[in-house]
């Protein structure tokens, strides 16, 4: 049992959880993040970009391996996948551990509405699929 049981694991497809990227460095075992990717390296071959269009016409860019492409269409459990994630990232233990600066009241209040909105801006279908860095844009 894992905190990240449900979540998106750094690194890793959102679906299936295979690593897409090098790992640079790993949590030690007896962290409680133990064995979690720290620090990423390249994406691997396998890895891909998908860039999602939102219900509001917003994008959001997702990161799976090739063999799960094809069952992308399962967005909304991917999604609420996403939101669990986002929800955990704006903890303060999660940004201790981090060593990322925790929030303050007020930003936690502006994030609690961006995390609502989220809930209810749900991808409406896939607009690009890419390797990392290939951009046309
Ligand atoms: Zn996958």
């Amino acid at each position: 049992m894992s905190v990240f049981d449900g979540l998106n694991r750094v690194g890793r497809c959102t679906r299936c959880e295979e690593y897409i990227y090098e790992i640079k460095s790993q949590y030690p075992l007896d962290h409680e993040y133990g064995g979690e990717a720290r620090s990423l390296g390249r994406p691997l071959n396998i890895c891909r970009v998908v860039t999602l269009v939102l219900m509001n016409g917003n994008q959001c860019d997702i990161t799976m391996c090739i063999s799960c492409i094809e069952q992308i269409l399962n967005l909304p459990d991917i999604w609420r996948k996403l939101i669990r994630t986002w929800q955990l990232e704006q903890t303060d233990k999660y940004k201790i551990v981090n060593n990322s600066p925790t929030l303050t009241l007020k930003q936690k209040k502006i994030q609690t509405l961006q995390l609502a909105k989220m809930v209810y801006n749900v991808p409406v279908g896939v607009l690009c699929i890419r390797k990392p860095g290939d951009r046309n844009d």
